[in-house]
């Protein structure tokens, strides 16, 4: 059988995913199919389960489950119980999907302003806000995936320890990112969850983990994700939601865990080849982007009028770019109404400046020098 796919000519699109074939998945599937067990923790979950828990190392205990927005819900009901409305702080220069689970989960998002020095959230601001807004717990960004510094990170620890609330980080896009000291990203918080949707650098479709160092914690997790049950199968305390990864699912994992050292390293490359390319016209990367696993590469733009003509000579030359993450989560109408706990300047500033040019993990020297073509344009 064959599809039709829409003819986009010679468009440059701004993701182009790249899943394992079925002949790279099928070796790691067969365990499944000889146990005919297929979801509720089977055979080959136990075995990417463990296969990520070695590749993270620190001793971290993950957490695999269908998405990151079931992830981050079904952390914030471990550790915080049912919301009632509690007010859960959070960066608006991030992903729709951070708000909407805290508001799923039944909390409400409260928003903070990241640093220009890093984009992730501003810890002065962060315990400003904390002692007016006396929140439930702190769900805080690695902001397109790349590691906050480390005096940044402990410092949203001090303050979420002091207060005696939970600190959970969506790092969304950043499996496989490394921190300052060369640590790959999932221990920084009581619960660290990541995206392993087909956009992401870690793709496997729709999927997604959450990592804790704590084992109780990590118990809690699973059985938010399982709806709620303890082991003899009854439903005590909390409900939870179905939020379990299946075992095919878990199969393309470990298959895309057999390649992602390599395509990691391609990434970071064209992020750095694209984001030198760009220097010359002002353009600045995130820092830290080059350790990170490059989801697509952000740049800032000197002003609003640089990044106007960096999108029309885009459009002109057929390369997909976005713009993330304008519009900021409170100037868009579903957020809005929630409360700004200072002014947003530095999240403003960016979300007029950004601009998000394409990577992929296999790119051709055609489509980089096309991009790279941009840059004359801007200069
Ligand atoms: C992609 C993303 C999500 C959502 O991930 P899903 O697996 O698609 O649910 C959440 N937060 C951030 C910051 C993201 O980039």
């Amino acid at each position: 059988m064959t599809y039709e796919l829409p003819t986009s000519g010679q468009r440059i699109r701004f993701q182009r995913p790249d899943l394992p074939s079925l002949n790279e998945v099928a070796p790691h599937w067969e365990a499944a199919r000889s146990a005919h067990w297929y979801s509720n923790g089977g055979p080959v979950l136990a075995a990417f389960s463990s296969a990520i828990e070695r590749y993270l190392g620190s001793d971290l205990h993950a957490v695999p489950v269908n998405n990151a927005t079931s992830g981050l819900m079904v952390a914030l009901r471990a550790l915080c119980g049912t919301g009632r409305g509690a007010t859960v702080l959070m960066p608006s220069y991030t992903f729709a999907a951070t708000a909407t689970a805290a508001v799923w989960a039944g909390f409400t998002p409260a928003f903070v302003d990241v640093s220009e020095d890093h984009w992730h959230a501003d810890p002065a601001m962060l315990q400003e806000a904390v002692e007016r807004e006396t929140p439930a717990a702190l769900l805080l960004c690695s902001t397109y995936g790349v590691a906050p510094p480390r005096a940044t990170v402990r410092s949203w620890s001090a303050i979420a320890e002091h207060a005696n609330i939970p600190l959970i980080v969506d790092s969304a896009a950043g499996f496989g990112s490394r921190d300052e000291c060369g640590n790959r990203l999932g221990g920084q918080a009581d619960a660290e969850v990541f995206s392993f949707h087909a956009t992401k650098p870690f793709a496997i479709g729709e999927g997604g983990l959450v990592t804790t160092r704590d084992p109780d914690i990590a118990v809690e997790l699973r059985r938010a994700a399982n709806f709620g049950f303890h082991n003899d199968r009854i439903v005590r305390s909390g409900v939870g939601m179905n939020a379990k990864m299946d075992d095919l699912h878990a199969a393309i994992g470990l298959a895309v865990l057999d390649r992602f050292d390599e395509v990691l390293k391609r990434r970071q490359g064209y992020g750095s080849r694209l984001s030198d390319a760009f220097s010359a016209a002002g353009l600045s990367p995130q820092p830290g982007m080059s350790a990170g696993a490059v989801q697509f590469l952000p740049l800032l733009c000197k002003t609003k009028e640089q990044r106007s003509r960096l999108l029309a000579s885009a459009d002109r030359r057929a390369i997909e770019l976005r713009t993330y993450f304008s519009d900021p989560l409170h100037s868009m109408p579903a957020f809005s109404r929630y409360r700004k706990t200072t002014p947003l300047p530095v999240t403003e500033s960016l979300a007029a400046r950004i601009a998000c040019l394409p990577i992929y993990s296999d790119m051709s020297a055609g489509v980089l020098g096309r991009i790279e073509q941009l840059s004359t344009d801007i200069q």
